[in-house]
């Protein structure tokens, strides 16, 4: 049975066999791409970001940036580009209408069908994108850093990653994950888009968004699930290290905060542009694919800074709802309260005056006190294990340092062919 993606669309996998494809590409050029492309590739490839099937041409990037939408009219929020430099494409002689093989860490990993090489001016696509064209916003500055032309064109994976440890049984492409949702009954599954170690608010968000999944279902058998799905990219400098992160948010229901039943981790290789609600729209998009019927958005969803309101994902989503086949399921703050003595919503809870709130600041600070906290804002199997992962993969710190960028083992590499 054809399993349906984003905008309707049968989610395909570009895969080729290398067997299949080493005859191929002995007489294409051959092109190092970055990190960001390599994560894209694999995006496209294995359908994460279907309908796509390469990177973006003109009339879809014009299309994205003014109505939010590709050329074909499915809703889509942020373009997806492959750039190169005038003189590379002078240097390996691309031309309309050839193929490329597009390699990572000096292996093939993709062939390119060159089907447009053009330019678009950069201030616009942030604007559009982002709501803003200030440099300071890290998705402007990703924007401006493109080099000076783009590619247009479809891709085929012809090396597939090898996933190193520890992220190994995490990544899980959409075809196979929906699978997984199938063998377990789950009827409905709600998405909980992550970058964070978990503390009790994190665990209180997928603990509401699972009631609210749940609606009128029977709660006789267990049909509803929570599937945390980690961004996995590129990584600034006081980010928790990606080690962590997958761990801990596995180990919620390893140590019984959840359970198989309801509960499975996996990541996604992506460059979060920080677009709040562009990027929320992406994420909807996202998560459709990975067969996922309702997707958490909490305050100031894939926000940076003071660019976007609190809710304006939100008003974002609700516009659109027509054109997604995925739920939103809304969030307000959960904190923890001392007069209630539990983990409660702002929306609930009336001690106002009492509140503590789970404050990006308050959780660094314990986390680099070292100290075990309470429970109620930490889960001490989760605060061990972030200690843990800081001593075997942080270089001594949980948070990213120069240490760990220069020296981290690799998410995934491309294998020699
Ligand atoms: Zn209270």
């Amino acid at each position: 049975m054809a399993e349906i993606g984003h905008g309707g669309k049968e989610i395909v996998e570009r895969i080729m066999e290398p067997a299949q494809a080493k005859s191929k590409i002995q007489n294409l050029a051959k092109i190092p791409v970055r990190s960001q492309i390599a994560n894209e590739i694999i995006g496209i490839a294995y359908g994460f970001f279907s309908p796509l099937q390469g990177f973006m041409g003109k009339a879809d990037v014009e299309s994205v940036c003014k109505n939010m939408k590709l050329a074909n009219g499915v809703v889509w929020s942020i373009p997806i580009l492959f750039d190169l430099s005038d003189e590379e494409i002078k240097q390996y002689g691309i031309n309309k209408g050839a193929s490329v093989v597009l390699t990572y860490n000096d292996n093939p990993m993709a062939i390119m069908e060159v089907e447009e090489i053009f330019d678009y001016d950069r201030k616009s696509m942030a604007a559009a994108v982002y709501g803003t064209d200030d440099p300071k916003h890290p998705g402007c500055s990703r924007t401006y850093a493109y080099k000076d032309k783009f590619i247009g064109g479809k891709i085929t994976l012809i090396n597939r990653p090898k996933i190193n440890p520890p992220y190994d049984p995490y990544f899980v492409p959409p075809l196979e994950l929906r699978k997984k949702f199938k063998d377990k009954g789950w009827v409905r599954v709600v998405a909980h888009q992550t970058r964070n170690v978990p503390h009790t608010g994190h665990e209180w968000l997928m603990k509401g968004a699972w009631f609210q999944t749940y609606g009128e279902l029977s709660i006789e058998k267990p049909i509803v699930g929570v599937l945390v799905n980690a961004i996995i990219g590129e990584k600034r400098k006081g980010d928790y290290i990606d080690e962590s992160i997958i761990l801990t948010q596995d180990e919620l229901r390893k140590s019984g905060y959840f359970g198989d039943h309801n509960h499975l981790t996996t990541l996604t290789f992506w460059d979060m542009r920080y677009a709040g609600p562009r990027e929320a729209v992406f994420h909807a998009a996202l998560r459709t694919n990975l067969g996922l019927t309702h997707h958490m958005y909490g305050r100031d969803h894939a926000g940076v800074g003071t660019y976007y309101g609190p809710y304006d994902a939100h008003h974002m989503l609700e516009k659109i709802a027509k054109d997604l086949a995925i739920v939103p399921v809304y969030s307000m703050n959960w904190l923890y309260c001392p007069h209630c003595g539990e983990v409660t919503s702002e929306g609930l809870c009336n001690h106002k005056k009492e509140w503590q709130k789970f404050s990006g600041t308050l959780i660094r600070s314990i986390v680099m006190d070292g100290v075990k906290p309470p429970r109620l804002i930490f889960r001490p199997e989760v605060f061990d294990l972030v200690m843990e992962c800081a001593d075997k993969y942080g270089f001594g710190s949980p948070f990213v340092t120069d240490d760990y960028l220069a020296k981290r083992i690799p998410v995934f590499e491309i294998p020699p062919m």
